[in-house]
């Protein structure tokens, strides 16, 4: 009997939610197997976590009091590899978040064919609201309390939202403490995305952005875009990822029409300047109050006619609303699972091409991987 996601989440005695990003995803993922007629225990394999981890730790505030802190590291599939995948910080995450994204790191790696499996780790807890000591306290307890569930043949985290370079050092150097001593060099390979002078790769910071923009070298000629300089596009987001793709999209000529982070959006008459805004955002924490530009409402930004529009920042930010507002071409997709599925059906309808996050973000662990 061929399966269909209704008898896999039967069989699995599991309730479909359709508004749960988890259960999107795996109706992707079971849709398409079931396209492949792949066996239905494969299904069955592919439409839950092998692992879910999920930890409390205490932390001491620099005030003196404590906090209990919740993490979690999803594992979904190793029959590749080692499974891999970020780590997240941020205030309002959830253990279906994470199991939707480790989904997607499963199919990531194995699209560009890269002997991993897929993972996804985060942490409840919004990163700037913390001092530098507590966020290292923080992340030296989270990886001692993972510390039996990763290691660098068996589970590899990285960055992600909210999590940088610094925080992977840290979380290299606990993990290696912890180790036999013979293992303790070897440990270090326990996460990518490490400082360049402590193991990093000098790609891995761009990587990401970078791996879109070669996407876009091979994909737009052939949808009938022959130069750079005759395209405009839109962001949402102008961190790691957003950023770099800004800077490389536009040292390849595109112009960037309009930006939209959490403290706001803006555009310029004639284009913004990637670079310039970078170092705004590095200095203010976001592009509101950029001087060479203007502020313009949601509504506006996404109204903005461009030729390439680009979600790189959270999960779900595309819905059905904000599909119906878009005045683009192409819809790029550089965050992970940013389009609803209403949303997809939408921009289905409307002609709207769309580049899938599985392809468009593999950069960041395909960096990853030379650096393991
Ligand atoms: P980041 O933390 O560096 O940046 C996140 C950006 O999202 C910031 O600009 C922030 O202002 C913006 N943002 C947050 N809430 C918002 C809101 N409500 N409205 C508008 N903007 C909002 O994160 P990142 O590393 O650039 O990751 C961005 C996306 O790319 C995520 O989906 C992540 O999973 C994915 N991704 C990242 C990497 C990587 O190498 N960093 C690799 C693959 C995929």
């Amino acid at each position: 009997m061929p399966m269909t996601v209704e008898s896999v989440y039967e069989e699995l005695e599991l309730d479909f939610e359709p508004d749960n990003v988890f259960h999107q995803v795996n109706s992707v993922v079971l849709q398409t197997a079931h396209m492949m007629d792949l066996p239905p225990r494969l299904q069955l394999i592919l439409a839950q976590p092998k692992n879910e981890v999920m930890v409390h730790f205490p932390v001491k505030m620099d005030d003196g009091h404590y906090r209990l802190i919740k993490g979690y590291r999803v594992q979904h599939n190793n029959v590749l590899g080692p499974f891999k995948g970020g780590i997240r910080y941020h205030a309002h995450t959830s253990l279906d978040h994470v199991k939707a994204l480790a989904v997607l790191m499963t199919m990531k790696c194995s699209l560009v064919r890269l002997p991993y499996g897929g993972a996804k780790g985060a942490v409840k807890v919004d990163p700037h609201a913390v001092s530098e000591a507590e966020l290292m306290r923080l992340t030296r307890r989270f990886t001692s309390a993972l510390a039996n569930n990763i290691g660098p043949d068996y589970d590899i985290p990285a960055p992600d939202v909210g999590t940088n370079q610094q925080i992977m050092a840290w979380m290299a150097d606990t993990y290696t403490n912890l180790n036999e001593p013979h293992r303790r060099l070897v440990g270090r390979a326990v996460v990518t995305g490490k400082p360049v002078e402590f193991g990093g790769s000098y790609g891995r910071e761009k990587a990401t952005g970078q791996g879109l923009v070669y996407v876009l070298d091979e994909v737009l000629p052939a949808m009938g875009y022959e130069n750079y300089q005759d395209l405009r596009f839109s962001l949402v987001g102008y961190g790691n990822v957003g950023s770099w793709t800004g800077k490389l999209l536009s040292e390849r000529g595109a112009r960037l029409e309009a930006v939209m982070d959490h403290t706001g959006a803006i555009t310029r008459e004639g284009g913004i300047d990637a670079q310039d805004l970078a170092r705004h955002v590095a200095e203010h924490g976001g592009v509101k109050g950029f001087s060479d530009a203007e502020p313009i409402d949601a509504d506006t930004f996404y109204q903005k006619e461009v030729e390439l529009f680009i979600p790189a920042a959270l999960e779900q930010m595309i819905t059905l609303g904000v599909a119906r507002k878009l005045n683009c071409k192409v819809l790029v997709e550089a965050a992970n699972a940013p389009t609803t599925p209403a949303a997809e059906r939408e921009l289905v309808e409307r002609d709207i091409a769309m580049l899938p996050a599985i392809l468009c973000n593999a950069g960041g662990v395909a960096v990853s991987y030379f650096e393991w």
